[in-house]
């Protein structure tokens, strides 16, 4: 397996911590309104990336944290008049709402920055003990750029450019920095403004320092992934590598992935220029699976541009794997039983071969895009071969293997109609009548049709019971 490396701008073969596990950490999102869709892309492109691991065989440890003390949370809380916390917990739980929608995995672990501010004040000290980091009159603590011999890395940028790029611009509080480019590890509070006790001062931290601190805690000093979209390679990964590395001794990440941007009209959609649809305003006009199937139409790396056109063109796209997946259904309900036929075997050979190619794609970097086209031919195929005559081993086979490679993408081939609690509710009454009237037959049909949208009925002494499995 292939992974461009940003560190090495190459691409590498994959070659893990430990044998068969995978430790990945992506950078998540500053929670303080509902996700747009340039948010989703980075979580779409790797859960997609997780789900080929997992696909692979290997143990995933996958860690995605939410950024919830920020200045725009405060902003956010002050306008509506209540506290941080609870418009972070508000946009978290939305944000969960989102992934389900798109078909995201939760991670292993979501860890929240407010929870793990001991952790941050541990990491700090040791970077002041070991000369990394120093105070500020005021209580601020900075990180020492040039204590790292190897900052810039990551950016493939130099501490001297940065420098002079600096030399005019002051900011306003941060006069006892040693160097323009030191960055912040810890700021005094102020007014009005969620609080925690240091030695330093009362106040918070950087931005950088949580990710630093939630990946050691959770995936431990070295690990495999760390990943997020392309405007976090600097400055946040670089210093997260800087904090991590100095603290720690040991290097942060093998691998250090990045998304292009979601664009629109070319231009990064972002909050801050306005240009950004929510992903819940695109799930009122459609089905999340046609987002996700979109933004894994481009390979990640490349910029992707939102549009009307393209989001059909991916409705069709699903609908087309869709349409086979429930042709296949159809016929595997009254399939013949019997050995496979020659002409069938030689089909299934067809498919492996698409199966190898869908592998391929992957294993260059996650290409996506020829992991589609992979999945195309499959269809193809399956609409050509598969129909009453077929058997029911040769069906089946072509059933999972369009699965299994749609599930690696995270697309769901199978749409269960919603039913709402009140159809039900009606159903179960008719069951009760027609095994009143000894109807059973009627009575286990109506069982059936409920099981088949999910509903399991249980019988008990109070009356019947029902649940969503
Ligand atoms: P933020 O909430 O801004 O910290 O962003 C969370 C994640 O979304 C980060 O990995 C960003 O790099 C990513 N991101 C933000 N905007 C875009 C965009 N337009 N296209 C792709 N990724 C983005
Ligand atoms: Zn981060």
């Amino acid at each position: 397996m292939k992974i461009f490396n940003t560190l090495s701008r190459t691409k590498e073969e994959f070659v893990p911590l430990e044998p068969g596990k995978v430790k990945m950490y992506v950078c998540g999102p500053t929670v303080y309104n509902y996700i747009h869709i340039g948010n989703a892309r980075p979580m779409i492109v790797f859960d997609t990336v997780r789900r080929y691991f997992e696909y692979k065989g290997y143990d995933v440890n996958y860690v995605s944290n939410f950024t919830d003390v920020d200045d725009k949370i405060i902003k956010k809380a002050i306008e509506e008049g209540v506290d941080a916390h609870t418009i972070s917990e508000r946009y978290i739980a939305e944000c969960k709402k989102d992934m389900e929608m798109m078909n995201v995995k939760p991670a292993t672990t979501h860890p929240k920055a407010t929870e793990e501010i001991c952790g941050m004040l541990d990491m700090i000290s040791e970077l002041i003990e070991k000369g990394h980091a120093y105070v500020g009159g005021d209580g601020t603590v900075y990180f020492r750029t040039r204590s790292f011999k190897e900052y810039g890395k990551l950016s493939h940028k130099n501490l001297d450019d940065l420098q002079s790029g600096f030399r005019e611009i002051k900011v306003t509080g941060e006069e006892d920095k040693e160097d323009p480019t030191d960055f912040v590890l810890w700021k005094p509070k102020k007014e009005g403004e969620p609080y925690w006790e240091s030695p330093w001062c009362e106040g918070r931290p950087g931005w950088h320092i949580e990710c630093s601190v939630m990946s050691k805690k959770y995936l431990g000093e070295s690990i495999d992934i760390h990943a997020g979209g392309e405007d976090l390679v600097f400055p946040h990964h670089e210093n997260e590598i800087a904090q991590s590395e100095s603290a720690n001794g040991k290097t942060f990440a093998t691998y250090w992935m990045h998304n292009a941007f979601l664009n629109i009209d070319n231009k990064k959609m972002s909050k801050s220029l306005g240009n950004f649809f929510t992903v819940r305003e695109i799930s009122e006009k459609y089905d999340l699976q046609v987002l996700r199937f979109f933004m894994l139409s481009a390979h990640y790396r490349s910029p992707l541009n939102f549009s009307a056109e393209l989001m059909e063109a991916s409705k069709n796209g699903l609908e087309r794997i869709r349409t086979a997946a429930q042709r296949q259904r159809d016929f595997l309900a009254d399939a013949r039983e019997g050995a496979i036929l020659p002409g069938e075997q030689e089909a299934c050979e067809t498919a492996r071969g698409f199966v190898t190619k869908f592998e391929e794609a992957m294993d260059d970097d996650f290409n996506t895009a020829d992991a589609i086209s992979a999945i195309f031919e499959l269809v193809k195929l399956s609409n050509s071969t598969v129909s009453a005559e077929s058997t029911k081993e040769y069906i089946s086979f072509m059933k999972e293997t369009l699965e299994k490679l749609c599930n690696v993408l995270g697309i769901i081939t199978e749409v269960k109609e919603e039913i709402l609690d009140s159809e039900i509710e009606k159903l179960i009454e008719e069951r009760q009548q027609a095994r009143k009237e000894k109807n059973f037959a009627r009575a286990d049909e109506i069982r059936n049709t409920l099981l088949e949208k999910g509903i399991v009925l249980e019988d008990t002494r109070e009356g019947v019971k029902w649940k969503r499995a």
